[in-house]
């Protein structure tokens, strides 16, 4: 194993991340809400940043990119091929099943449509980390904005396939407000009360609740449970689609 990974906050609530490879010395980051806080990440532990690594094209997302490639002009830029007209600085153009190398590091290329029509996810298997932006988050997952709900639904259901043991680090620190609307849909989980005490707890230290794992939201997280008949009944929809009772969730979630 020669990944170390480094996350911290940028923003309000995003979050940055860099991914080290000990092996060959590069580094990547995952999306560049801003460029000052990555910079300082970067110097603090004397990495050298070789790959860029973008979720999809929202601003708070890729708004530090040109600052950052500045600097570091050598540093390759990998995002969505889907995407490549609202994200004008990609070297590298990716699609389902392609690989992002970070040195000795691979990723596969998972999209995952539906917070944006581009959106993608990068999952180094190797390591079990996936780094989904604003797809998932833990007990809850992005906004629906570009594609049917659907559509959605089925990227969460990729991104629920990795092995349970996967690390999960998303775009923002939601935890905290998610749980609240949970707990609305699933008040008789125990895993879900479980998660919720933890987070009150981290976040009262001011500690991130991220990363997760992709078996702590399948036990949680009810966007990836629309199937458990609890919530079907909360919603009044015992025995519909997972994808239906999926878009009621979301659309109650929006309107919370
Ligand atoms: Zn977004």
């Amino acid at each position: 194993m020669t990944m170390s990974i480094h996350q911290y906050l940028c923003l309000t609530d995003n979050y940055g991340v860099l991914v080290h490879d000990s092996a060959t010395g590069a580094t990547a980051c995952v999306d560049v809400p801003e460029a000052g806080p990555t910079l300082a990440a970067l110097t603090e532990r004397g990495w050298n940043l070789t790959d860029i690594l973008i979720t999809h094209h929202h601003a708070d997302h890729i708004q530090g990119v040109p600052d950052l490639k500045a600097k570091f002009p050598e540093a390759k830029i990998w995002g969505p091929a889907k995407d490549k007209t609202r994200i004008p600085f990609l070297d590298r153009e990716l699609k389902e099943g392609d690989t992002a190398r970070v040195g000795s590091l691979g990723a596969n290329v998972i999209e995952t449509p539906g917070h944006t029509l581009g959106h993608i996810a990068y999952h180094f298997d190797e390591d079990d980390v996936a780094f989904c932006g604003d797809t998932l988050f833990s007990l809850g997952c992005g906004r629906v904005f570009e594609t049917p709900h659907a559509v959605m639904w089925s990227s969460l259901m990729k991104l629920a396939a990795l092995p349970g043991e996967t690390r999960i680090y998303c775009g923002h620190e939601y935890t905290q407000a998610n749980g609240r609307f949970a707990v609305t849909v699933e008040p008789g989980n125990p895993v879900l009360k479980a998660r919720i005490e933890e987070v009150a707890r981290l976040r009262a230290e001011r500690r991130p609740t991220l990363p997760t794992t992709v078996a702590a939201e399948l036990a949680a997280n009810p966007f990836l449970r629309a199937e458990q008949p609890e919530i079907q009944a909360a919603l009044g929809m015992a025995g519909a689609e997972p994808a239906a009772v999926f878009a009621e969730l979301r659309g109650r979630k929006d309107r919370f």
